[in-house]
């Protein structure tokens, strides 16, 4: 599993860090940070899902 986002769309509203907190950071400059490797955990998985469809801007993409 392996997540890229498009750094134009992400304004660090940090959605995804609430859902999936192992996996996203926001950084004091509202800047994202992913996981360099994402647990191979099904639930951390299913959070990584949900955070993706719920993005506002829809900034993240997920390539399996
Ligand atoms: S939910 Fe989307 S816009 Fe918000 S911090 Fe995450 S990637 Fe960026």
């Amino acid at each position: 599993m392996k997540i890229t986002v498009d750094r134009n769309l992400c304004d660090g509203n940090g959605v995804c860090m609430g859902i999936a907190p192992d996996v996203f950071d926001i950084d004091d400059d509202l800047t994202l940070h992913i996981a360099d490797e994402i647990p191979d955990d099904p639930e951390v998985h299913a959070q990584v899902r949900q955070s993706v469809t719920s993005c506002p801007v829809l900034a993240l993409t997920l390539v399996e």
